[in-house]
């Protein structure tokens, strides 16, 4: 029997869609998601899903013994910015001690390689764009900063071992496979936020400052289609398997504004999304947008639904068959 790939988090939204890639590509696929966040529904009915925690040892030991794991994808996390400031403690046990027991049983059972789940907020507020990945990495919030304190520990334990790894820095995450969407609770995002005054349950959308110095004055972000991103863990775990490690950052390579979101939002559902404009929310750079081309060249990835109103059109329709999200 082929060994498998143990995916963290693999309930959630990014995680949900890999997984189901993965299983599409014929891999033997195993998740280990607490479902806080994820939805059981979100996983195919022949990946074994066990519920618990990266964190739990003796969990995850077992596991990577029963299920003849060889490499690990490490999803699970907390992931929202505003909480993270409120309550740090819970971010960096659930981000960094957790993660650090994982690489533990990984070791104790011989599993030596790890695709990990990074982010933008490692940068924090940009010098230049775009970004590549030998910018500066100062977070300005407490998520970003646990994000790259597990990098730093696979950078040192890898240089200290035979441990592979590639992180996979995300910019902003958009889009939905036919069977897997975004259903977050609560939710912060502005596509979903979007579309959910589209279906008319939300009143009115708030944006968040209109004085950034851009050029309609709202914030630019570089979406990258949910689909692309789960390919780009397929290729990491291609690159571990030919000796390769890295960090390496996911993006389009081109920004959208606030509103230029909006006016797809409004085009691709063919409604009008009520707005106001608010105040900037903290810790907002005025623009992030990602160079992508270390992922070009060293992994071979490459976006394949770059146009953002794809990306709509796709959650659009996920959210269509699932009014209600995964609970329907
Ligand atoms: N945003 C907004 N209104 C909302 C939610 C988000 O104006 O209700 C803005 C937010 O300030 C940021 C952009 O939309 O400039 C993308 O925010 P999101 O939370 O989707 O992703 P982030 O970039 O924070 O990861």
């Amino acid at each position: 029997m082929p060994s498998s790939v143990l995916v963290t988090g693999g309930a959630g939204y990014i995680g949900s869609v890999t997984v189901e890639l993965l299983a599409g590509s014929g891999r033997r696929v195993v998740v280990l998601d607490d479902l806080s966040k994820g939805h059981r529904e979100a996983i195919p009915a022949d990946v074994p899903l066990v519920v618990g925690s990266a964190g739990d040892s003796e969990l995850v030991s077992t596991l990577l013994r029963e299920h003849e794991v060889d490499s690990v994808i490490h999803f699970a996390a907390k992931s929202l910015v505003g909480e993270s400031m409120e309550k740090p403690g819970d971010y960096y046990e659930a981000n960094v001690v957790h993660g650090a027991r994982l690489l533990e049983a990984m070791e104790a059972a011989g599993v030596r390689k790890i695709v990990f789940s990074s982010s933008a907020g490692v940068y924090g507020e940009p010098e230049s764009v775009p970004i590549g990945e030998t910018h500066r990495t100062e977070p300005v919030n407490v998520y970003g900063d646990t994000k790259l304190a597990f990098e730093k520990i696979l950078r040192w334990r890898a240089g200290a071992s035979d441990l592979g790894f590639v992180s996979l820095r995300y910019f902003n995450a958009a889009g939905a496979t036919e069977r897997c969407g975004e259903d977050h609770d609560p939710e912060t995002h502005l596509i979903p936020i979007a579309l959910k005054v589209a279906q008319g349950k939300l009143p009115k959308l708030t944006v968040f400052g209109d004085d950034y110095e851009t050029p309609d004055g709202t914030c630019i972000r570089d979406y990258i289609d949910v689909r692309d991103l789960a390919n780009a863990h397929i290729l990491a775990l291609d690159a571990l398997d030919s000796g390769r490690s890295g960090v390496y950052n996911l993006g389009n390579g081109e920004g959208w504004s606030v509103l230029n979101v909006i006016d797809t939002v409004e085009r691709v559902t063919g409604k009008t999304l009520p707005r106001e404009m608010g105040e900037r929310r903290e810790g907002d750079p005025a623009k992030l947008v990602a160079s992508s081309a270390l992922a070009e060249s060293e992994l071979g990835w490459k976006a394949t639904h770059p146009e953002l109103a794809d990306m709509v059109e796709a959650a659009w329709s996920w959210l269509v068959d699932h009014p209600e999200g995964y609970a329907a």
